[in-house]
């Protein structure tokens, strides 16, 4: 558990979904005052009235509050640039729920703000601390596979886009800025030793045209490591959620809940394989191995406390820590988000040669 040693002051902009699941983190962390939310919505204030929050009147209200010390902000992906501008030039630090913003150059601004103001910002990474990718890392990192060369990551849900803001363009919808910015910000984390050298992507447009409903998206990171994501929202079988093949051995993972099934090679000397026989003819090549030439192994859920994410971030305001999300990943995973849009509008692989192996997470 990350160490803070005095707590600092926070507001939650937004009280809907997230900004509901804000309120209690924020509280459970023991690293953060909850002075409150703020919702353009009315009844969403009075709601947290209801909760037991208090709710500021404006946003101007929590702008002028010298108490303050950073806002959080759970509003719809368009207005995290304007908001969190303001906030930093009122002297507020900010956290910015994912994505940040819907391009690079509005990224940048956010960046440049933060060092005219002097004020830190950061995004809620938050699928950092989710085991299957702690384990995915440790399986990579391991060795134990030989040369990874290939790493799938799927999330597959079957009720199409939710039928809120996330399928309006103009409100920064879809699944790529959705889920997309964990899973790039994942896989980035787990191959942290390569460059990524193009981009591959194909966009779904199953049950929503104006955004894409879900993605097959390729990186291609140099030295011939393949990492593939996918979100669709048209599945009603899911695939694995993790699958990573090396030159010895695979890991899998195939529910967010489960540990990580690891199959090594052992020997490599067999000689007596039982082909096995389909109607049309019969095959070596693929015939699965037996335990004599491979062994077994499993890697256990980690302990893993999201709570981090703010005692991280308080600990940075206090000077005791450094920032874990830091702005160059952030420009990396929005530079690959930007590269995927262009790869599925050409239709081609898109080079991507300014994101290279920027501070490992
Ligand atoms: P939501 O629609 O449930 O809630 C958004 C809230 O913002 C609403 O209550 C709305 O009234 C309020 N709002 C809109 N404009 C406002 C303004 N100008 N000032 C104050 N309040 C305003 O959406 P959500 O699911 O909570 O998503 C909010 C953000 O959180 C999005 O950026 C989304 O991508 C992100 N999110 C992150 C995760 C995660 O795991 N990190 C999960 C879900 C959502």
């Amino acid at each position: 558990m990350i160490k803070v040693t005095t707590k600092r002051n926070g507001v939650v902009i937004g009280y809907g979904g997230m900004g509901g699941w804000h309120t209690r983190y924020l509280k459970e962390s023991n690293a953060v005052n909850l002075l409150g939310v703020y919702d353009i919505k009315p009844e969403r204030n009075a709601l947290a009235e209801e909760n037991g929050i208090h709710a500021y009147d404006s946003w101007q209200q929590v702008l002028d509050d010298p108490n303050v010390d950073f806002v959080t902000l759970a509003v719809p992906n368009e207005l995290h640039k304007p908001l969190a501008i303001e906030a930093m030039a009122a002297g507020k630090h900010v956290i910015s729920e994912k994505p940040v913003t819907l391009s690079s150059a509005d990224l940048q601004d956010i960046f440049d703000a933060s060092a005219k103001y002097g004020r830190l910002f950061t995004t809620h990474q938050n699928r950092r601390w989710d085991c299957d990718y702690l384990m995915m890392k440790q399986a990579y990192a391991s060795g134990v596979l030989g040369r990874v060369f290939n790493i799938e990551s799927r999330i597959q849900g079957s009720r199409g886009i939710p039928g809120d803001w996330r399928g309006k363009k103009e409100h920064g919808g879809g699944m790529i800025l959705d889920w997309g910015v964990h899973l790039i910000d994942q896989m980035v984390g787990i191959v942290n030793d390569r460059k990524i050298e193009r981009v591959y992507c194909r966009c779904d447009h199953i049950t929503n045209d104006e955004v894409d409903d879900g993605f097959q998206l390729d990186l291609y990171f140099e030295g011939g490591v393949t990492g593939r994501i996918e979100v669709g929202t048209s599945h009603f079988i899911s695939m694995p959620r993790f699958y990573m093949t090396g030159t010895d051995g695979a890991a899998i993972i195939n529910d967010w809940r489960e540990n990580t099934r690891v199959v090594a090679c052992k020997d490599w000397s067999e000689k007596d394989v039982k082909p096995v026989v389909t109607a049309a003819g019969l095959t070596k090549t693929m015939a699965p191995r037996d335990e004599k030439t491979t062994v077994e192994s499993e890697i256990t859920r980690p302990d893993s406390d999201v709570h981090d994410f703010y005692r991280n971030w308080v600990a940075t305001i206090n000077g005791e820590a450094t920032q874990l999300v830091t702005h160059p990943q952030l420009m990396r995973v929005m530079k690959i988000m930007e590269a995927a849009f262009e790869s599925d509008r050409v239709g081609t692989p898109v080079l991507l040669d300014d994101v290279g192996v920027i501070d490992p997470q």
